[in-house]
């Protein structure tokens, strides 16, 4: 089925609102199969949207609207829907019923004008959606094998709109059942991982394979659209394996599980206690495995040794070292994981030495320069990286992925 999005809003051309109704539905409607071809945005303006509505009919079998389904008379998009379907609106009793109520129970005083949003198709030509989280209700018009869903502008009330009524209904009219995995890497680029799996890429088209960036690491969506819902997961689970020998260990989950969630897991659930020293991070390792519920089981202690003096008196890194190497080298790095093992007897301690900039880089030592040391039950692993200086939190929060990918490197492997 192919459809299109038209969200209606002068509020969204002004840029004072961002169109998260948009992303949300396309990515609902990919997941079950429907393709997307056209987002528009038209404003409270009567002409454009029945331009846009004509144009979209003559190429999709479904279009999705949100917004304009309000009581003034410049909410216009089930009027304009309704005659581009050649259906008329009628008063539906049940909903003037509803919103009456929904009026009663928030205390609040209905206009005249609320009437308009109970005028609704009727059985013959669509379906009506009632709405649990506000007052105007939605509709689905049908009507020669075209399909227009008028939902509200506001995104709670539209997704719940959705996924109680909406996605049920495009459900049951497919015979096709659609299952997808997500596999999470890190470690590898997109353009990197896309030319490697090229060979698996090429010339499918079920199960479809598509790459997606986002902050430093990159997910893999394998999907597959097949009759029955164990076919479809024998497709993917096929080619899961085919990733899986071309990406081997840079697969951090495979349940679209983010990496701070997979290490804190697997930390909580092996019962292995973890510390960890930081200086460029500032905390920002701590605090982030820290976001994870029931980490306190086994978090035992996070530093922040920022300044040499703190280097020396809390971890017992060397003056001689700090003088000779610097405070951002391999020698301090592995300095103060010893210490921070004495200090604490952690089963993992995990320290880490950079430079976030902007200033502060040399020749030799440039901004992004990082050392991560992490020893696991005396497996000590200590290397050195050079983050891409983008900006001083970027390189603070993909030093935080890196740390976040040792430990999972450690305690992933058979000890
Ligand atoms: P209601 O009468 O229940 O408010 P409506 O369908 O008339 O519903 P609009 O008046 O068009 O909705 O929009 C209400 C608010 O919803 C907007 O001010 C905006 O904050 C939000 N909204 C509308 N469209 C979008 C969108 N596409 N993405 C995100 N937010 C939106």
């Amino acid at each position: 089925m192919k459809s299109a999005i038209l969200s209606v809003g002068t509020e969204l051309l002004f840029g004072q609102v961002t169109n998260t109704n948009t992303v949300y539905l396309s990515e609902k409607l990919n997941l079950m199969g429907i393709d997307v071809l056209y987002h528009e945005t038209v404003g409270d303006n009567p002409d454009r949207a029945r331009m846009t509505i004509k144009r979209m009919l003559n190429e999709v079998d479904l279009i999705i609207t949100t917004g304009g389904l309000g009581p003034t008379q410049d909410d216009l998009t089930k009027e304009i829907a309704a005659e581009a379907m050649d259906c008329e609106l009628r008063l539906d009793v049940a909903s003037l019923a509803a919103i009456k109520s929904y009026f009663i129970k928030t205390n609040r005083r209905m206009s005249g004008n609320n009437i308009k949003q109970a005028m609704l198709p009727q059985k013959k030509d669509g379906i009506i959606l009632d709405n649990h989280g506000g007052t105007a209700p939605g509709c689905i018009f049908l009507k020669n094998g075209k399909m227009i869903i008028c939902l509200p502008g506001p995104p709670r009330e539209m997704k719940k709109m959705f996924e109680e009524s909406v996605e049920p209904y495009l459900k049951s009219m497919s015979n096709e059942v659609i299952y997808y995995k997500m596999l999470r890497i890190f470690g590898i680029g997109e353009g990197q991982l896309e030319s490697m799996l090229q060979g698996i890429i090429t010339d499918q088209t079920d199960p479809t394979i598509a790459t997606y960036a986002k902050e430093g690491e990159v997910s893999v969506r394998i999907t597959s659209k097949r009759s029955t819902r164990a076919e479809a997961e024998a497709a993917v689970e096929e080619m899961c394996v085919k990733v899986r020998t071309i990406a081997g260990n840079a697969i951090y989950s495979e349940d679209d599980e983010d990496l701070k969630t997979v290490v804190a897991g697997k930390l909580i659930d092996s019962k292995i206690s973890i510390s960890c020293a930081e200086s460029c991070t500032g905390g920002l390792f701590a605090a982030t495995l820290i976001e994870t519920d029931g980490i306190s089981s086994v978090f035992e202690r996070g530093l922040v040794t920022y300044s040499n003096n703190a280097k020396q008196e809390e971890l017992g890194v060397g003056a001689e070292t700090l003088e000779t190497f610097g405070a951002v080298s391999e020698e301090t790095a592995r300095e103060m994981t010893a210490g921070l093992k004495r200090k604490t007897g952690s089963d993992v301690c995990i320290s880490v030495t950079g430079i976030a900039g902007p200033g502060g880089g040399t020749r030799l030592k440039p901004v992004g320069l990082v050392y991560i040391c992490a020893d696991y039950k005396g497996r000590t692993v200590c290397r050195e990286y050079r983050v891409r200086p983008v900006s001083r939190n970027w390189i603070r929060s993909y030093t935080v992925m890196l740390m976040l990918n040792m430990v999972n490197e450690l305690i992933s492997q058979p000890y």
